[in-house]
């Protein structure tokens, strides 16, 4: 199937590694060029190299895209460097660093470290992206969410679970308003995924989850990146304000150790 992305310009954030790269390599094998954020310089640089290398349209947008100043001048170099800006992917993601601790014991900073990372982030770079898109008429944004937005996850993330029920909703009311300029707004909430965010988990917690999952297995990084491309196409014009999760069919999940 053709999705009729190809020329179109993608801004992704925290797409030096992991899902956010995945996501990046899909649109790029739909000749989507596309503008690599991430705070990390040198990953997201290397990144952009190996696209390069590829053949591909590729360039660095580097920022903390949780900063105002910063969000605004990531999707302006984006939009700039690219040409167009037609399709924004929030993705970054902030690590376990900042959670496994009861909301008693949690550090206000840890909260507001995951709810920036996440929450603050996507309106940030969904309010700076949204002119563009307007200016055009056409746009697609894919936030990230996670099978943990339910809460029916294990204890220790609930600034986590806040950031990714809050992006939940942010998306289906977003939608409602640009929806009549030819924009949507759609997330998905993947299911756990081998990526540095989950590296340190313990072979029993591997163990676990993926005995939980009726599929038996993690989420792969290209089912990820094959979704959003979908999310981004022409074919996807009206799925709007919704979540997509990519579990496996696994809805719930209780561990409470690492
Ligand atoms: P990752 O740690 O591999 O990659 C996240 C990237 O975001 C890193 O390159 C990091 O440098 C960058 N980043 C962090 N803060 C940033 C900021 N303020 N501005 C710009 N870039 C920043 O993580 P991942 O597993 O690829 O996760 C990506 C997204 O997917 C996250 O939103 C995460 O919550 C979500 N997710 C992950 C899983 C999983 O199992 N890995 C499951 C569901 C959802």
């Amino acid at each position: 199937m053709d999705l009729g992305l190809a020329g179109r310009g993608a801004l992704i954030t925290g797409a030096a590694r992991g899902i956010g790269k995945a996501e990046a390599d899909a649109l790029a094998a739909e000749g989507v060029a596309v503008a690599i954020n991430d705070i990390d310089e040198a990953a997201a640089l290397e990144t952009v190299e190996a696209y390069r290398r590829a053949g591909i349209t590729a360039i660095a947008c580097i920022g903390d895209v949780s900063d105002p100043a910063d969000a605004a001048r990531v999707v302006d170099a984006a939009a700039a460097g690219l040409g167009r800006l037609d399709i924004l992917v929030n993705n970054a993601g902030a690590g376990w660093r900042h959670m496994g601790k009861l909301t008693e014991e949690m550090a206000v900073e840890d909260w507001d470290k995951i709810i920036d990372t996440h929450l603050r982030s996507s309106f940030l770079c969904t309010k700076f992206a949204i002119p563009h898109m307007r200016r055009a008429g056409f746009g697609r944004i894919v936030n990230t969410s996670s099978i943990n937005y339910t809460g029916g996850g294990r204890s220790g993330v609930v600034n986590y679970t806040a950031a990714k029920a809050g992006i939940a909703g942010f998306t289906r009311n977003v939608a409602k308003e640009v929806g009549p300029h030819g924009i949507t707004v759609n997330a998905i909430a993947p299911g756990y995924v081998e990526t540095a965010l989950t590296e340190r988990f313990s072979d029993a917690r591997r163990r676990i989850i993926t005995g939980q999952n009726p599929v038996g297995r993690y989420c792969r990084l290209d089912e990820i990146g094959a979704l959003v491309a979908y999310l981004c196409s022409n074919q996807a014009a009206f799925i709007n304000g919704t979540l997509v999760p990519l579990d496996g069919g696994r809805n719930d999940f209780w561990w409470d150790g690492n």
